[in-house]
């Protein structure tokens, strides 16, 4: 089966990687197969697909037939012209690094950056010669500036995480062009439902599918998505040093994604009702949404993403003690890391986006211990302001 001309989001999330109907036993459902090798009684055509000449699958550290179709959903998610999986959201990042740099390169990003992707830049890369200048997140002139003195790669986050900073993706990667960089946007909080990176000109987008994409926290993954020729050098170094994606777990990311786009436009509509009542709220001191015309990045945001996401973060007017009394408070939110799962999920950065880093590096960051970062579920809003309201300070 080939899709009709211009699927939309909705019909891509559910039939994206699954048009071929030709499931084993005509199985309407996508098979798990955990088979970790694939036999040939015909051994030219066993060399054929080892040579990549024939379409099959050898080995699972290479492909799989579930992974093949989680990757090929995201592809057609992205609009990208290939895609390739991992096991987490930082093998994704890491992986990509890894495949396309080398000693001398030079890759501009910001400080707001996911804590990993953060120790990546501060840790291991500068291990093997490669260094990255941190720029202020809202600043593009500066972030234009530093592109401009000689880049490689230039990465960036949209929205960022943890206080929802937007990037003018076009306007960047215009810079980054220009100055011969590639481009690489980590899309986990946006998802390709709020925004498609590639069609701004991003080279690469990548994604913890921890989050959003499989939405149920029940399974881990990543995945890189973009130009062919720079998705193709990528997979390589993934088949080559192991971090493949799990069959089961494909499978969990392939079921969640068939909701993405409901998911998603309840979160939209949730998050901004809820920041709007934060933003109102006596006892706290600051919300952080894109979709508030008092955010730094809302006119961006506006242009650039059909929703403004599920995720807000706030501070509170009692600092780090009214934070501590407020957390356990919440019945409809589970206090965890991680994010963007159909169950609201809440913590302060020490202990979730930034828990890779000290106190001093998130002071440095400018990410402040009082802050809550708050990703909103798809429980009933009424009942999430209601909880809210009952464990606020009065
Ligand atoms: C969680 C996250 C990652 C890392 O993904 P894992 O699946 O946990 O490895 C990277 N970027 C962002 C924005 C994230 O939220």
């Amino acid at each position: 089966m080939t899709p009709l001309p211009d699927p939309s989001q909705a019909t891509l999330s559910v039939w994206g990687g699954e048009f071929d109907r030709n499931f084993w036993e005509r199985a309407t459902q996508l098979p798990i197969v955990q088979s970790v090798s694939f036999g040939y009684r015909d051994v030219d055509q066993w060399v054929a697909v080892a040579l990549g000449q024939q379409p099959g699958h050898i080995y699972g550290r290479n492909t799989n037939p579930t992974v093949h179709a989680f990757e090929e959903k995201m592809r057609l998610l992205e609009g990208a012209e290939a895609a390739t999986s991992f096991a987490s959201g930082m093998a994704a990042i890491s992986n990509t690094f890894f495949a396309l740099l080398k000693p001398g390169d030079r890759i501009v990003s910001v400080k707001d950056s996911y804590g990993g992707t953060a120790k990546l830049f501060a840790e291991f890369l500068p291990q093997i010669g490669i260094f990255t200048s941190l720029c202020e997140t809202s600043n593009h002139e500066a972030i234009e500036q530093e592109i401009a003195r000689g880049c490689t790669l230039l990465y960036v986050e949209s929205p960022t995480n943890p206080t929802l900073k937007v990037h003018d993706v076009k306007r960047l990667a215009a810079a980054a062009h220009a100055a011969g960089a590639l481009v690489v946007v980590d899309n986990t909080f946006a998802t390709p439902i709020n925004t498609r990176p590639i069609s701004l000109g991003a080279d690469l987008v990548v994604h913890s599918a921890t989050k959003y994409l499989g939405g149920h926290e029940d399974a881990m993954g990543g995945v890189a998505c973009g130009r062919e020729d720079l998705v193709r050098r990528i997979y390589h170094y993934r088949e080559i040093t192991g971090a493949a994606l799990a069959p089961m777990s494909a499978y969990l990311l392939l079921r969640g994604l068939k909701t993405l786009h409901l998911r998603v436009a309840c979160q939209n509509e949730s998050a901004l009702r809820i920041a709007k009542f934060l933003a109102a709220h006596p006892a706290v001191m600051r919300v952080e949404y894109p979709g508030l015309p008092s955010h730094t990045g809302h006119e961006i945001a506006k242009r650039q993403m059909t929703g403004f996401g599920g995720l807000l973060s706030f501070s509170l007017k009692g600092g780090w003690d009214a934070v501590k009394t407020f957390l356990p408070r919440l019945t409809y939110a589970h206090c965890a890391a991680s994010l963007g799962g159909v169950q609201t999920l809440v913590g302060p950065p020490a202990t979730t986006s930034h828990v890779e880093c000290t106190a001093e590096e998130r002071m440095a960051l400018g990410i402040p211990e009082g802050l809550v970062r708050y990703s909103v579920g798809i429980e009933d809003s009424n009942d999430l302001i209601a909880d809210l309201t009952q464990a606020l300070p009065k």
